[in-house]
């Protein structure tokens, strides 16, 4: 190999020492939240299609009858030729949804957090940071060059605590930035909470609803729906089944979005069938209520299975749900343990979340039945007697 790139190697095989490389396995789809992994039949419990709209014939149709009417791709970015008509009526149902002025289309959520951070803080600015929040925010936070410094999870003491140390430093700018749902432990931001104390120290606040859109809220449209949260972003490749991402906000902040924003100016846009995809789950989301409820129980009723066999859900109160089994080794035993029955879980090991706090992540869809959970229940309990 060329010197050039002899760097990799000592971070490579620090990985796989430790049991910790990663690979890309490839996997095929099958129906009812199914996939084909290596031979095998497994029950997806790590898909974020928390709906199972990907599935659904009204969102393949419209992404179907899109790339019939307009092409493949929009061979431009929006602000060049690329703005087609879809744009718009997503962009203007989506405010209405969200309570908000207007709203922004991003290409995904990591595009719209990292370009979007920058915006809102420069280098004689603070930003303020939930403990958990996503790499993707993270990220954007680095490229602004504010100072960063994070507060404990979900803890609005010590954010105010922050914000008070703030005031006498001069920065420009505050902004603070959380999820209205928390990807790793499916628990809840108090979203009122944080807006109050935004609002009391003229801090911006921006709040990620990736795993609240589509699920939670008024009409399924997340947390901070309807709240008068300053920015409010979220994902389509999730809960909406499809991909790419929003930002709800003011009609001043779309605007100087639109005029400064490099990722929104200088990348080609979304192509005709993810906006017909997006604009299909648009349509069905406020019309799963009953749906939404289900999905509810089914997460709360597997939360007090696993406690009565003495594991831990954590603070999740969400279609999202930990197992907290400790070790990275114990985490990785129980996934396997698990796969070889039949049920696909992801275990979830540090630097991912925190030393001693390695678990299977658990996501709940519309697409698994009472016998697909009762199974993941007794799976687990025969792992936890066997070990
Ligand atoms: C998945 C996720 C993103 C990234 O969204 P993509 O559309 O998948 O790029 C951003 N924020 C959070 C909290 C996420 O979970």
């Amino acid at each position: 190999m060329s010197e050039k790139f002899q760097f990799m190697e000592e971070p490579l095989r620090e990985r796989r020492e430790r049991g910790e490389l990663r690979e890309l396995r490839q996997l095929q789809f099958m129906p009812n939240s199914r996939v084909l992994l290596q031979g095998k039949e497994l029950i997806n419990f790590s898909s974020n299609d928390y709906l199972g709209l990907a599935e659904r014939p009204e969102l393949r149709q419209r992404a179907e009858e899109y790339m019939q009417a307009y092409g493949a791709g929009v061979r431009a970015s929006r602000l060049v030729t690329g703005n087609i008509q879809a744009y718009r009526t997503i962009e203007e149902k989506l405010a209405r949804l969200k309570g908000s002025e207007a709203a922004l289309l991003f290409n995904s959520g990591f595009q719209a957090n990292v370009s979007l951070i920058p915006m809102f803080a420069g280098p004689n600015s603070l930003i303020l940071m939930d403990r958990l929040i996503h790499n993707s925010m993270i990220q954007g936070a680095l490229l602004s060059r504010a100072k960063l410094s994070r507060f404990r999870h979900n803890d609005l003491d010590h954010l105010q605590e922050q914000l008070e140390k703030a005031k006498e430093k001069g920065y420009d700018r505050i902004l603070i930035l959380a999820e209205s749902v928390y990807s790793m432990d499916g628990d809840r931001a108090d979203v009122a909470g944080l807006k109050t104390l935004s609002d009391r120290y003229e801090a911006i606040l921006l709040i990620d609803e990736a795993h609240a859109t589509g699920v939670l809220g008024p009409q399924g449209m997340g947390l901070a729906s309807k709240m008068g949260v300053d920015l409010v972003m979220g994902t389509f490749g999730k809960g909406l089944g499809s991909f790419g991402a929003y930002l709800a906000c003011s009609a001043k902040v779309r605007e100087y979005l639109i005029n400064y924003c490099s990722g929104l100016i200088y990348t080609t846009a979304l192509p005709p069938q993810v906006l017909g995809s997006i604009e299909a789950a648009l349509d069905l989301v406020p019309t799963l209520e009953e749906e939404r409820k289900i999905l509810a129980d089914k997460a709360e009723s597997f939360r007090r299975e696993i406690q009565k066999i003495g594991l831990s859900p954590l603070d999740s109160s969400t279609q999202i749900v930990p197992v907290l089994l400790g070790e990275s080794q114990r985490a990785l035993d129980c996934a396997n343990y698990l796969k070889e029955r039949g049920y696909l879980a992801m275990a979830i090991r540090p630097p991912t979340v925190e030393e001693g706090k390695a678990r299977l992540r658990i996501a709940f869809n519309l697409l698994h039945d009472q016998k697909a959970i009762d199974g993941l229940i007794e799976a687990l309990r025969s792992f936890v007697e066997a070990s």
